[in-house]
């Protein structure tokens, strides 16, 4: 996140490279992404664990769609540790409705070059298809269909909600409302951390 320093850590970002380069890893996982189903967790905490071994996390960093099932919110409870330096983990649920999120999904549009976001509903490009930046014609992620996105909110409730209600107990857990303006959910994002680092996850 360029406000910190820090990197965010996306484990669908990471996935995607894999089906880029066409490893073993993004062969296995395409089919399952295209279904708008999840990774399975040795996989995806592995690829976490790689990851988190790198130089560049020692300030911290931003996990991005990670953990997304129980085991892998346990199996970072236990890597936790390991990791003395850093500041404790804080969990931030980003509320949306569901209604929203199709739109937002169905509508992403994505710069393969310099990977800016935009949504033909909400933040369309000046010329149909094409990044305003660079020219690049923008892409449609495989798994933002509605028949995909169907699935994910599938796995989501089942999988995935039981995440929240493991952090929801916790003191460091936070929640911003998701439906504002980006700029306004990245600051309502902050001011959440900066009140866990002066309160100490007290209040
Ligand atoms: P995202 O880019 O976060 O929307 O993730 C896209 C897809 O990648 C998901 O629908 C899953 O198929 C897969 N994926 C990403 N993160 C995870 C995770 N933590 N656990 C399992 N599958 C994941």
């Amino acid at each position: 996140m360029t406000r910190f320093g820090i990197p965010q850590i996306s484990t669908g970002d990471i996935l995607r490279e894999n089906i880029a380069k066409g490893t073993a890893l993004g062969k296995a996982a395409k089919t399952l992404m295209d279904q708008g189903q999840l990774v399975p967790d040795e996989i995806v905490n592995d690829m976490v664990g790689a990851r988190l071994s790198d130089s560049d996390v020692h300030a911290g960093y931003i996990l991005d769609g990670f953990p997304r099932t129980l085991a892998q919110a346990t199996w970072l409870d236990a890597q936790l540790p390991n990791f003395r330096d850093m500041p404790p983990l804080v969990a931030v649920n980003i509320r949306v409705d569901e209604a929203e999120l199709l739109r937002r999904i169905t509508g992403r549009r994505i710069c393969p070059t310099c990977k800016r976001i935009y949504n033909i509903y909400s933040n369309p490009p000046l010329k149909d298809g094409v990044c305003d930046v660079d020219g690049t014609p923008l892409q449609h992620r495989s798994d933002d269909t509605e028949a995909a996105f169907v699935q994910r909110m599938k796995a989501y409730d089942s999988l995935t909600a039981p995440v929240i209600d493991h952090y929801r107990s916790s003191s460091r857990f936070r929640e911003v409302d998701g439906t504002k303006p980006v700029e306004q959910v990245a600051d309502s994002i902050v001011a959440a951390l900066r009140s866990l680092r002066d309160h100490g996850g007290q209040s």
